[in-house]
């Protein structure tokens, strides 16, 4: 008997988790994994933050804080807003949750009603998709190619956009792309949702920081669409604190507020060791930033070492990207070649087959909403990338 609901048996796994989950398993049998799947910085914490995460727990921070966040963190926030995207939030705009997933779950569930439509450029996160199945929203995609560097255009949205429409939803930098929208672009965005009162924007930033070539541009500068845009962001990318599980939202008082409301009934507010550190993060000028600026430097280089080491594959289509820490080739030159009797149909069957025999986990690009495609996350040492892509090459290079 399926005792379970229809919302949790609708629900699809995290294909990022469930594959980092499954090179965990190999690892734990005693396979020499090397694990491209999962998108977080292999680099640590800067010291500064965990230093204050230590005096927060030996000054007794230990109790219940208020569910939006403590207030000197929420003003933090507001003030970082300011200073390094130029945007106006006050404090009682901000709401800090258990990591950015829970701001872009707060926000659709807070917006959305059953039959809403939710525009969103393909390849998208994984997790959209499901948060807005939750929501009972219907998730309407718009495709971008790899030719056009996985940009959509304001004509495609605009043709996209429906009576039903409620939210479009994107990242930038974008995961899984790396594709950086300019200022210009997403001015044209803008324009296009100036048109059309009834849609909110779902923004999500977190990669903020890992952005190759100018600087971070964000669609809540534009004032025509300012009050509609949910600003999502958080420490997990830019600061190297995926662990200790803090995002957060900027928005309209009421949809922060409606926000509050839920988040007050699901988990309450994110750890209070945490928000102290995050107080301290937030106070830190990523520009000013050492172990900020190595850290991008880093994503830098072993982005130009991936794909120089790739291009030398044929077969592989591959996009420059600007910011995060992925590539998202395209593989359908390899769909009906084969090994053995194993056949590969489909890029999901190509991450498979690397996984069982070269021992490398990447994730599937139909989890991304874009089928042709893989991903392949750079972040992670020098030697693994360059050994990953090794055994990368001599598999593909077995199919015939
Ligand atoms: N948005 C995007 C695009 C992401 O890649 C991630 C990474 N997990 C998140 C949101 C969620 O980040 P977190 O919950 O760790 O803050
Ligand atoms: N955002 C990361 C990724 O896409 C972390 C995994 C997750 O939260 O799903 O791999």
């Amino acid at each position: 008997m399926n005792y379970l609901s229809d919302r949790i048996n609708l629900l699809a796994e995290s294909e990022t988790l469930a594959m980092t989950r499954r090179s965990r398993e190999l690892r734990a049998q005693g396979f020499d994994v090397i694990n491209l799947s999962i998108g977080e910085p292999d680099f640590d914490t800067p010291d500064h933050v965990k230093e204050a995460a230590k005096e927060a727990i030996d000054q007794n921070y230990s109790h219940y804080t208020p569910v939006p966040g403590y207030p000197e963190l929420r003003q933090a926030i507001a003030n970082k807003l300011k200073r390094d995207n130029g945007l106006d939030y006050v404090a009682e705009q901000i709401v800090v949750s258990t990591g950015a997933k829970q701001s872009l779950a707060n926000a659709i569930l807070s917006l959305v009603n059953p039959g809403d439509e939710v525009l969103i450029p393909a390849p998208y996160w994984v997790s959209y998709k499901e948060i807005i199945k939750l929501a009972g929203g219907k998730g309407v995609f718009i495709e971008g190619s790899i030719q056009a560097d996985f940009k959509v255009t304001p004509e495609q949205i605009e043709a996209a956009i429906t009576p039903a429409t409620k939210v479009f939803m994107f990242s930038s930098p974008c995961n899984p792309s790396g594709t950086v929208y300019t200022y210009d672009e997403l001015k044209a965005f803008a324009d296009v949702f100036a048109l059309h009162p009834q849609v909110f924007i779902i923004s999500d930033e977190i990669y903020e920081n890992i952005n190759f070539n100018g600087k971070h541009q964000s669609i809540a500068s534009f004032e025509n669409i300012h009050d509609r845009v949910i600003l999502i962001n958080g420490l997990s990318k830019g600061f190297a604190m995926t662990g200790w599980r803090l995002g957060y939202m900027a928005a309209n008082k009421e949809i922060a507020k409606a926000c509050d409301k839920l988040q007050g009934q699901i988990t309450s507010a994110t750890c209070s060791i945490t928000q102290r550190a995050a107080i301290v993060a937030m106070n830190t000028n990523p520009a000013d930033s050492p172990e900020i600026k190595m850290m991008v430097e880093a994503f830098k280089y072993r982005r130009n070492l991936a794909i120089s080491l790739l291009h030398e594959t044929p077969g592989i289509k591959i996009n420059v990207p600007d910011g995060a820490f992925y590539l998202f080739p395209d593989v359908t030159s390899y769909f009906g070649k084969s090994v053995g009797d194993r056949v590969i149909l489909s890029g999901s069957d190509l991450c498979d087959y690397i996984l069982d025999t070269a021992f490398v986990a990447i994730v599937p690009g139909v989890a991304f909403g874009s089928p042709d495609c893989i991903r392949i996350s750079y972040a992670t040492s020098e030697d693994n990338l360059r050994e990953a892509i090794k055994r990368i090459k001599e598999a593909l290079a077995k199919l015939k």
